[in-house]
């Protein structure tokens, strides 16, 4: 008996990221996994009658890429809503909420996400009158691309706001000039209208997953590491898996201290305590991995922790969403009992604090873990010394770069602009340095604008920022496809092409190597494999 090969690709141009044998043009897989690489000849003289042969006619190939901090569930439930994304003017929002209403059974919620004013002719951000036309059947709930919503009359009379409602603290309720609120709600006031929004259901839950999954598909992403769920979203990557609808290998991370503002300290303790499990639980598909915390918020809307004040301000205030005097303590809890631990720490003094709280907790009860700070804005000398020390590792998303890298002037000022999301130290001092998207807190999940930021350091504007930290091609490659597997214990399993490695691939339609920098942004994918099947095909 031979067991022939079920797929073999040749004639290609396949980076392996293995040391060994850094470059080769094919690569057999046998019930999922690698089982040989090397040249044409000798890799198609394994094939057997029953072997699927792809000639790549000289493509490159990559390992599959592992976006490590992807909030897959958030964007697959945004798709199941309506798109406002690219929404154009009132007119076009009015037939979209149309659209749906004839679709949606009357009384249940139309839903829409994305809309932003700036991009509307009109100019202007819409009322209810706007939006009152296409139906007084359903209550209508449009978010805002950021802190912001409009909703129909409807939905403003189920929360029974009316002329006479005062604004919440913290927020407004916009009104006509007669005085009748005008649908509009800012800040705090959104809550009067999204408490009444019915909880996702298992079913959303597993629409959502097949959704997203099959879109990352088209860019060469085979696994996802989900950060933050609560127990009824870990529930639904296991229905979607079960029925077959989960589209990458995921890792998820449970929600814990600092993360949710509704979960109490009782309820997380015991998650991590009684569950019976730590980090590792689950096969190559769906995996329990770290314990998801935060400490502090963002740089642009200047809630990180920080060890000086914004630019403009004169104090360091505290928007942290956990008590720092608590850090040690969390850590030390979830360390011995078994957990890997990642938390969102933003500000330089919310990484400087992390760094050390992890030090001390992995000192005091050295094991294997895989501890790790996640976004790892600005790293002081201390902390970039524990982190080497423990292996601590940093979890950037070098989208930010692009997207936001601008606004970081404004916010934090030249001196530490010029440290901002320091990848090649990181790597220089032999820290675990990972890249992954945060969508949808980013604008794209695409890899290759990853890629793209950590080698040119370049904004969507053109501004380069900190470029002493630009790294090479095949380190900013690594750094989204074999590294990330070290965050999930998973180093002996993906991430790289070798045997005995999971076949993970993807097929690009440009040399990502040799092509011009500005370039590496048009990369396309042309074709995905996950478990040694082609599960995508660019048509
Ligand atoms: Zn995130």
């Amino acid at each position: 008996m031979t067991l022939s090969p079920n797929l073999i690709v040749h004639n290609a141009k396949v980076i392996t990221l293995d040391p060994t044998k850094p470059q080769v043009s094919a690569v057999a897989t046998l019930n999922g996994v690698i089982v040989a690489t090397g040249d044409d000849a000798s890799i198609l003289a394994l094939a057997g009658p029953g072997t699927k042969i792809l000639n790549l006619n000289g493509a490159m190939v990559i390992p599959g890429f592992n976006d490590s901090h992807n909030h897959m569930l958030e964007v697959g439930i945004k798709l199941t809503r309506i798109s406002l994304d690219d929404c154009k003017s009132l007119k076009e929002m009015h037939d979209l909420v149309a659209a749906a209403a004839k679709k949606t059974p009357a009384g249940q919620w139309i839903i829409g996400e994305g809309w932003n004013e700036s991009f509307l002719v009109e100019n202007r951000v819409p009322t209810r009158a706007d939006i009152d036309s296409a139906t007084d059947k359903h209550p209508v709930l449009l978010k805002r691309f950021f802190n912001m919503d409009t909703v129909n009359s409807v939905a403003l009379r189920m929360a029974g706001v009316d002329a006479n409602t005062p604004d919440p603290a913290g927020g407004s309720i916009e009104r006509f000039p007669d005085g009748t609120p005008n649908g509009i709600l800012r800040a705090a006031a959104k809550l009067l209208v999204r408490n009444l929004l019915p909880a996702v259901t298992q079913e959303q839950c597993v629409e959502g997953i097949d959704k997203a999954g099959q879109q990352y598909l088209t860019y060469g992403i085979t696994s996802i590491q989900e950060p933050g769920l609560y127990p009824y979203e870990i529930r639904g990557y296991m229905a979607a898996h079960r029925e077959g609808k989960l589209h990458q290998r995921a890792s998820l991370m449970p929600s814990w201290h600092g993360f949710r503002e509704e979960e109490n300290e009782a309820e997380l303790d015991d998650r991590a305590a009684n569950l019976g499990i730590w980090s590792g639980l689950g096969d190559d598909m769906l995996r329990m991995t770290a314990l998801k915390m935060a400490v502090d918020g963002g740089t642009t809307s200047r809630t990180a922790w920080m060890f000086n004040p914004f630019v403009g301000e004169t104090t360091v205030r505290d928007f942290n969403r956990l008590n720092p005097a608590d850090l040690r303590r969390y850590f030390k809890r979830g360390h011995d009992l078994g957990w890997d631990i990642g938390i969102h720490a933003i500000g330089d003094r919310a990484h400087h604090e992390s760094a050390l709280a992890f030090a001390d907790a992995v000192a005091a009860n050295p094991r294997d873990h895989r501890h790790n700070i996640i976004h790892a804005y600005f790293a002081s000398e201390p902390s970039l010394d524990a982190m080497a020390k423990y292996q601590i590792g940093a979890v950037i998303q070098p989208t930010f770069i692009y997207f936001e890298g601008d606004d970081l002037f404004r916010d934090v000022g030249e001196e530490l602009a010029h440290q901002y999301k320091p990848a090649k130290t990181y790597l220089k001092r032999g820290i675990p340095m990972i890249a992954s998207s945060d969508i949808p807190s980013t604008y794209h999940y695409n890899p290759f604008i990853s890629l793209y930021s950590l080698v040119t350091r370049k904004t969507h504007k053109g501004t380069v920022i900190a470029p002493q930290e630009a790294i090479s091609r095949m380190e900013a490659l690594r750094s989204y496809t074999a590294s990330p597997s070290w965050l999930t214990r998973e180093e002996h399993l993906k991430g790289i092409l070798m045997p005995g490695m999971l076949a993970d691939m993807a097929v690009l339609d440009r040399d990502y190597l040799t092509c011009s920098d500005e370039e590496i942004l048009e990369i396309k994918v042309t074709t995905t494999i996950l478990g040694g099947k082609v599960v995508y095909q660019r048509g």
